[in-house]
């Protein structure tokens, strides 16, 4: 559960568990559960694992799945699968400082892939893997994937994509998206970390990274993370495209399922709402992305005349948590590479705020109350 006594709305970095997933991973917590064992023991983890494997599946429309320690780790396998690739300068870093020596598509002002740069790649470099990212963890931004799947393709070009942020947040399609390899991972929305997978085709045979045992079809050895991968089934049922769709879900199940749609409806309804009042506060602040498809959770707001170091400062001490593009890696505040990609205004002055299942419209308020003291001073001071 959250901690109440903070204000996280930081949730594209890790979210609050969720309780019935907290409930689904304690029912088998503590158990000795080795899949490949064949005793009894054994056998009741290889179904949970299966069980999981397919309400992920199918809350994705995906094929197949290998299962992976983290996001990071089924982005470097995807990779692995060719030795030359196209991707974009906005990708995340478990992508972009993998491939020093890739060939990057640019971006626009507001973040979207430039398609007809993109197509010169192609042309030109010939790429044998194209990855590009569903969702941007910083502006939130959704790439128009279908179509660079279709490009890529034209070209003879395998393609991945990194859906880690858009999990649970959108409606994710793998076999709509037409692409060959998708990663995914649930600690964004309500998941346990140290668990993700890499969907993909079942006609492309995965070149494993790591080697060993010859678990997951010896695509990727080590003794599968079982309660980790329960809770991953249980998020995707709870966001099931669909209400109801996932394996064998009970009357109970189907009253609380709460469905991709309405998730991403309410989360944008807060959102949007908090968003309105900054402009109105200051209509002189920037909302990068505003215009573009994105995901209903994420705002990444500059505040003109206050650095974001200075911000995070000062909401910290009251107690709220939000970060600074992608910087949490590292613990410093830089200027973000994906602004400096998109060439944005104010990027020394942008903070990202991301919200999810446990935000309430108290806690927004909150934020909008500490933002404004922190502008009106600022303003008062330069008057
Ligand atoms: N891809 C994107 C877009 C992300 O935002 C992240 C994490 O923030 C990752 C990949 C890597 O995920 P993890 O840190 O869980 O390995």
């Amino acid at each position: 559960m959250p901690n109440k006594s903070l204000i996280y709305l930081d949730y594209n970095a890790t979210a609050p568990l969720r309780p019935d997933v907290k409930a689904a991973m304690d029912a088998v917590m503590g158990q000795a559960l080795n899949p490949s064992s064949i005793h009894a023991s054994g056998r009741a983890a290889r179904k949970l694992v299966e069980e999981a494997r397919k309400n992920i599946l199918r809350c994705v429309n995906g094929e197949t799945l290998v299962f992976c320690s983290s996001g990071t780790e089924a982005n470097n396998l995807a990779l692995a699968q060719a030795d030359s690739h196209l991707i974009s300068s906005i990708e995340h870093d478990s992508i972009y400082k993998t491939l020093p020596n890739a060939k990057l598509a640019k971006v626009e002002a507001e973040g979207i892939i430039d398609l007809e740069d993109f197509e010169k790649l192609l042309k030109a470099e010939k790429p044998k893997l194209v990855s590009i990212m569903l969702a941007n963890n910083e502006t939130g931004v959704i790439q128009p994937i279908k179509e660079i799947a279709e490009l890529a393709h034209k070209y003879g070009a395998l393609v991945h994509t990194d859906a880690v942020q858009a999990f649970g947040k959108i409606d994710v399609d793998f076999k709509n998206l037409g692409v060959d390899m998708m990663t995914i991972s649930c600690h964004k929305v309500g998941g346990p970390v140290g668990i993700a997978a890499l969907v993909h085709k079942s006609s492309l045979e995965l070149k494993p990274i790591l080697f060993g045992g010859g678990q997951e079809k010896n695509k990727r050895p080590g003794t599968e993370n079982v309660p980790s991968i329960v809770g991953f089934g249980e998020v995707s049922q709870l966001l099931s495209r669909q209400p109801g769709a996932s394996v064998g879900v009970s009357e109970r199940e189907l009253a609380r399922s709460e469905t991709i749609h309405n998730v991403s409806r309410e989360t944008s309804k807060l959102r949007d709402y908090l968003e309105n009042e900054i402009l109105a506060i200051a209509p002189d602040a920037i909302i990068y992305g505003k215009s573009l498809a994105r995901l209903p959770n994420t705002s990444y707001i500059a505040m003109p005349d206050i650095e974001a170091a200075t911000q995070l400062i000062h909401f910290d001490t009251n107690g709220i948590c939000v970060s600074s593009g992608s910087a949490c890696s590292s613990g410093k505040v830089e200027v973000s590479r994906i602004l400096k990609a998109m060439n944005a205004p104010l990027a020394k002055n942008a903070l990202r705020i991301s919200i999810g299942w446990a935000t309430t419209p108290e806690e927004i308020e909150q934020f909008i109350k500490s933002w404004r003291e922190m502008y009106l001073r600022a303003k008062n001071a330069a008057a």
